[in-house]
């Protein structure tokens, strides 16, 4: 995307960093207002555009670790299905699995972005969302084996008593 357009979709002022003294400045200015470090051109539209794929970046990484209350309800749904019914827990087990996608795009798509601070806070961020999510997985694909194991004995206790 060009800067222009950045500048015309955004209905916020676009504004980039000073390279100098790190402070939020417009796009457009040829001085940093702070510091008065000249603002070249070619910087201030480099700029503008990695600023807006960080707040987009940003942006998603929230709505991803937002899913957490999901994660909790499924959890307590497991616990649940354990004592109910094994059905259940096969479907939980693969909204688990597909909520293991999103943290994982997020971390091909902006996962190699600089060292900007906010980037690096998401990163860690979007990791143990993938690590949380992984252990919601695994703990249900373990609930519904040991659903299984027991259903057998179960069944195995039965079919002894019977002639
Ligand atoms: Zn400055």
């Amino acid at each position: 995307m060009q800067p222009k357009e950045i500048f015309l979709s955004q209905p916020i002022t676009a504004t980039i960093k000073c390279p100098s003294c790190g402070e939020t400045l417009l796009y457009g200015v040829t001085q940093c207002r702070f510091c008065g470090n000249a603002i070249s051109e070619s910087y201030a539209k480099e700029s503008v555009v990695s600023e807006a794929v960080l707040t987009h970046a940003v942006k998603s990484a929230n709505i991803i670790r937002s899913l957490r209350a999901l994660l909790y309800f499924l959890l307590a749904m497991t616990v649940f299905a354990c004592l109910w019914d094994r059905p259940y827990l096969q479907v939980l087990v693969i909204l688990s699995f597909l909520n293991l996608i999103a943290p994982v795009r997020w971390l091909r798509k902006y996962g190699g972005l600089g060292a900007n601070s906010e980037i690096i806070k998401a990163r860690k961020e979007m990791k143990i969302e993938f690590g949380l999510w992984l252990a919601v997985s695994i703990f249900q694909a373990i609930a519904i084996l040991i659903w299984l194991l027991r259903n057998r004995a179960i069944q195995q206790a039965l079919g002894a008593d019977s002639p």
